[in-house]
């Protein structure tokens, strides 16, 4: 079915409750489908019909549609600011153009594969997801959406309407690092992030996420309290990896053990924290002077 508006949708859903499936851009329903997932599925609710595809350049921030597809955002005028850069970059990175011509945003997230490239980034951008829950429309951070208590909505009878993203403040640039075994793999670790300097080049704000496969999405805290208030030079890059992985808990995986994937994050976040601040990677050194470059 092919509902109109987000009330028909919800209702179809509560309709065949536990036996709908919505269908975005269907890249990843395929890979369901082929794994023997949606044998009980009875009801397809193609989100086409929503209207939901569209970027609105708000005042203090931009809201997209669940139905924007990954081309959408590399192509969109909006994000361009400042700021976004590490969405382009993951929307970029994201499979062959055939995926990013179909993925949206909202399969992307509601797909909940650790690990997507995308998820890590809206993280670290601050976004927020509106929820459709039966007749109730809910606004909730996308880390709260995969990891807190919300997650249980998704794939069952939440829709996701739309992403707002709030506009990057002045000073404020991102990036987005991935490392896979090959061209055509999904990343085994991926990261993001996002950061604010003042004039004087001192950090101001900081938000780090990292994306680890088969374990999920972490934001770290500690890593960011240790930059800000920071000039973000060689040494402050150095350290990084060494905070990161006092942060992060991982489990070994047939892509990578757990150590490496621990080591990874920390080098991948480091990169990406020096890309957002136009550091040259090369210039992380510890106290001794020792490059610690991964
Ligand atoms: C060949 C290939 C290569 C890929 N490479 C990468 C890669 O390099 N990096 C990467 O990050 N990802 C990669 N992916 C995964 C890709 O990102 C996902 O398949 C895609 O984002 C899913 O989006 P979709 O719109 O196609 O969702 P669908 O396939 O339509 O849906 C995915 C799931 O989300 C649910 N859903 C969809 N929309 C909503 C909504 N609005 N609200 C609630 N639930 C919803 C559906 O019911 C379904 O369970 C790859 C996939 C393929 C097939």
């Amino acid at each position: 079915m092919i509902p109109k508006t987000l009330n028909e949708a919800v209702a179809a859903m509560e309709e065949h409750r536990g036996e709908a499936l919505l269908y975005a851009g269907g890249t990843y329903v395929h890979e369901q489908r082929e794994r023997g997932a949606l044998l009980k599925i009875k009801a397809i609710v193609d989100l086409e019909g929503l209207g939901l595809d569209t970027i609105e350049n708000g005042g203090d921030s931009i809201k997209a549609g669940a139905m924007v597809t990954l081309n959408k955002v590399i192509g969109s005028d909006a994000f361009r600011a400042a700021g976004f850069e590490a969405l382009v970059q993951a929307a970029y990175a994201t499979g062959p153009d055939q995926i990013k011509n179909a993925a949206t945003l909202g399969g992307a997230v509601a797909c909940w594969v650790p690990v997507i490239d995308i998820v890590p980034v809206l993280m670290s951008l601050r976004a927020k997801a509106v929820v459709q829950v039966a007749r109730e429309s809910r606004t909730i951070e996308v880390g709260d959406l995969l990891n807190g208590p919300e997650k249980t909505l998704l794939g069952k009878t939440a829709l996701i309407s739309g992403f707002l993203l709030p506009r990057p403040a002045p000073g404020s640039r991102s990036q987005f690092k991935k490392f896979r075994r090959s061209a055509s793999d999904w990343a085994v670790v991926n990261a993001s992030a996002s950061i604010r300097s003042d004039g004087a080049g001192r950090c101001v704000d900081a938000k780090l996420v990292v994306g680890a496969r088969a374990d999920g999405y972490f934001s770290l805290p500690r890593t960011e309290q240790f930059l800000i208030g920071k000039q973000i030079d060689g040494k402050a890059l150095a350290a990084v990896p060494g905070i990161v992985s006092t942060e992060l808990t991982l489990t070994d995986h047939f892509t990578a053990s757990a150590d490496y994937k621990r080591s990874l994050c920390g080098f991948l976040l480091r990169d990406a924290i020096a890309g957002a601040a136009k550091i040259d990677v090369s210039q992380a050194r510890d106290a001794k002077g020792v490059d610690r470059h991964g």
